[in-house]
């Protein structure tokens, strides 16, 4: 995780109407383990099961299902560029941002076609998506696991 990329003098910058805080809690929810607790709570309720953690996959997997071959990351707005409102434009350091976000979401496409290549299917889900439809999260994760019986 990178650090913040600023010195002192920007501890009462405000990023996109967010203050230093509420950015930074953005920021460290990627790869969050309250998003991922919330994820397995949902899980269990769904009655999907089979899934291991902390797989040493490629890209770090949140979830892997290693007989159906399926994958679940959860993403974290801020970090993966998701166009949702979470995604803030800096005020401050804007390219640094911009390009950060722009090779993190280059990563995520590199990972998914290796993946792909090696037979794994995969689920991305939006951190935002999670908190307001996670049935369409579960939805989307049964369905992966469905197709392969
Ligand atoms: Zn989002």
């Amino acid at each position: 995780m990178s650090r913040w990329p600023g010195n002192a003098e920007m501890e009462r910058t405000t990023f996109g109407g967010l203050s230093r805080g509420q950015l930074m809690s953005r920021i460290h929810s990627t790869g969050n383990q309250t998003t991922e607790k919330r994820l397995v709570v949902l899980l269990r309720r769904a009655g999907l099961s089979g899934w291991r953690r902390h797989r040493p996959l490629l890209g770090r997997p949140d979830f892997v299902w290693p007989k159906a071959k399926v994958v679940v990351f959860v993403d974290g707005c801020f970090w993966h560029g998701h166009d949702c409102g979470k995604n803030v434009s800096p005020k401050t350091n804007v390219e640094a941002w911009r390009e950060k976000i722009r090779r993190n979401k280059e990563r995520d496409r590199r990972v998914d076609r290796l993946l792909r290549q090696q037979g794994w299917q995969i689920v991305r889900i939006w951190e935002c998506e999670l908190a307001k439809k996670p049935d369409s999260c579960i939805d989307r994760i049964r369905k992966a696991l469905g197709t392969r019986g």
